[in-house]
């Protein structure tokens, strides 16, 4: 009766909140950041010190960038925990290897779109769910399963943790993985905080390692929240992919054009000479565990 009472009150007064922008702010903050990207060398672009991208996430949830230099692994094994090794960017993966992951679905019809097209060009991808749509699109959910991709989670209804009390932290990370797992045969070990806000909160990783997940940020950012233009979007990812090398890309599967962005990428890095392996997260993390222990 408790959980049903708080499963109201966050989906009435939560879910379908649109997010509005200043247009003319987040243009000139894209501009900012597309800038910064050609101006770094091969090899040196780093969201985490890019002031364009700390801006560009103020503006998106009123928080600074979520992404301290502390908050980079070692090189000791990815498993779940507070510290370090309990959280992931995309700068552990190996050279050439990239995880596409796709936030805030699933969506009735534009996952669909996205998982026509990985399936045509055979590239595995995972999805960061809410919990809230998992309920509601289950015939998604079935899809993208059966089609090999990875399903994690992204909290119940996408709020900032760090200003969550205890008793939403709670239904965001532990009822969602609950939920999930009960009810939906998905078995978490990966969780993407909303907005990335909490990576670097004690208190919102602590939770995150009780349920025995992993934090996953990203170190590549697609923007396709701030930027509907499918050229300039494919470009921004295209050029950072260039520039890190490896790592994990962010992109949002609620978005009308983030399959056609999608499409345009692969079209894109076909005709560049980039050698790229695609990885799901739980692969790559297995992986790079498997290898840390051998040594
Ligand atoms: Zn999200």
């Amino acid at each position: 009766m408790f959980f049903a009472v708080l499963f109201w009150f966050q989906g009435g007064a939560w879910a379908h909140e649109i997010e509005t922008y200043d247009q003319k702010v987040l243009a000139a903050a894209v501009a900012q950041f597309d800038r910064e990207l050609d101006q770094a060398r091969a090899g040196e672009w780093d969201l985490a010190r890019s002031p364009a991208y700390a801006n560009l996430m103020a503006i998106r949830a009123g928080i600074r960038n979520p992404m301290s230099r502390a908050d980079q692994p070692d090189v000791t094994a990815i498993a779940p925990g507070a510290g370090s090794s309990g959280q992931i960017n995309g700068a552990e993966l190996p050279r050439h290897t990239w995880a596409l992951t796709y936030d805030d679905g699933p969506h009735p019809t534009r996952t669909d779109a996205i998982l026509d097209v990985l399936d045509r060009h055979d590239v595995p991808a995972t999805f960061f769910w809410l919990a809230e749509n998992v309920v509601r699109h289950n015939r998604v959910l079935l899809r993208t399963e059966a089609e090999g991709h990875s399903v994690q989670n992204h909290s119940y209804t996408h709020v900032d943790l760090v200003k969550a009390t205890d008793l939403v932290l709670g239904f965001e990370v532990s009822v969602s993985t609950d939920v999930m797992k009960d009810h939906y045969q998905i078995d978490p070990r990966f969780f993407r905080c909303p907005y990335g806000s909490g990576a670097g909160n004690a208190r919102v990783r602590k939770k995150i390692a009780q349920e025995k997940l992993v934090s996953v940020m990203w170190n590549v950012d697609s923007l396709d929240w701030a930027d509907k233009n499918v050229d300039s979007v494919v470009e921004r990812v295209r050029k950072q992919m260039v520039k890190t090398g490896r790592g994990i890309v962010l992109f949002h599967d609620i978005q009308s054009h983030t399959a056609s962005v999608t499409e345009r990428l692969f079209q894109a890095l076909a005709k560049s000479s980039l050698p790229i392996r695609f990885v799901t997260v739980p692969e790559i993390v297995d992986e790079i565990n498997g290898r840390t222990a051998k040594q």
